[in-house]
């Protein structure tokens, strides 16, 4: 360990929750290598936050030694924290290779809480089959998803038994939804998104999910009372109804309501 004493990383407010984060590669580099030394500050750690950028090179030569490095670092660093339970992690430039990379043999036992905006669908399949305890899990948009005429590659995925919430582009969430999933987030996936894979998994989940599933969260475009009248049906029980409108083309939220619902009844 050359460059950060683990001792002083203990009188950090964070630090002392168990809460690291990592913003930039140098840092990620100079923690990996305090991981690798200290079981005590790889004990600690339960929330960690990586959320990088840009890996710091231009030239085409370094941008892939920066890539192959930072998948390295975050693997040795993610694989010597085992009382690790929640885990965001964001690079905007890493490829699918390194993601896979980054993930290659890694079991956090402990892990609940698996949130990303940014790393492809393709190469997440493996970590979340195989830590089928989640409770939360964010997905980022995925175009290839839906371009690709196989569609989103965690369809491989079985549905999580444990999972509580879910936020991500519909046909994509929709396979992984258990049947404790209380909470959808539905992510708009393009121009003809009707979140039709959500409501079709949502009405098929076993054991039935319609009395568990009280909050939705959904981005629409044009008129919404199809989408009403499928939301009343997958999810009777609902309370809380989120309705994001995008206007013809836009990318951000034009309208956004929110209802607290007590009954919710059929349009139809
Ligand atoms: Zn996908």
């Amino acid at each position: 360990m050359r460059n950060i004493n683990p001792l002083c990383l203990f009188s950090y407010p964070l630090f002392d929750q168990g809460i690291l984060t990592i913003w930039t590669p140098n840092t990620l580099h100079k923690y990996t290598s305090v991981a690798s030394h200290s079981d005590p500050f790889c004990q600690q750690i339960s929330v960690l936050e990586v959320s990088i950028k840009n890996l710091g090179n231009t030239l085409p030569r370094d941008k892939t030694k920066a890539n192959d490095k930072a998948a390295l670092a975050a693997n040795v660093l993610l694989g010597r924290l085992p009382n690790l339970v929640s885990l965001r992690i964001d690079f905007e430039e890493l490829s699918i290779t390194n993601t896979r990379r980054m993930f290659h043999g890694l079991l956090l036992p402990n892990l609940t809480g698996f949130f990303t905006n940014t790393l492809p669908h393709s190469a997440l399949t493996n970590f979340i089959i195989h830590h089928p305890q989640l409770t939360a899990l964010t997905l980022g948009p995925s175009p290839k998803c839906l371009r690709s005429s196989q569609g989103c590659p965690l369809k491989k995925c079985s549905p999580i038994q444990t999972l509580i919430e879910i936020e991500g582009p519909s046909k994509c969430a929709a396979r992984l939804i258990g049947p404790q999933t209380s909470r959808i987030a539905a992510l708009w996936s393009g121009s003809a998104d009707d979140h039709q894979d959500l409501f079709a998994r949502a009405a098929t989940v076993q054991p039935p999910i319609q009395s568990v599933l009280r909050f939705i969260d959904i981005v629409f475009t044009g008129f919404c009372e199809s989408l009403l009248n499928n939301i009343a049906q997958a999810a009777p029980s609902v309370t809380t109804l989120r309705l994001r409108e995008l206007g013809a083309g836009a990318v951000t939220v034009c309208r956004y309501h929110t209802f607290r619902i007590r009954v919710m009844l059929t349009l139809s």
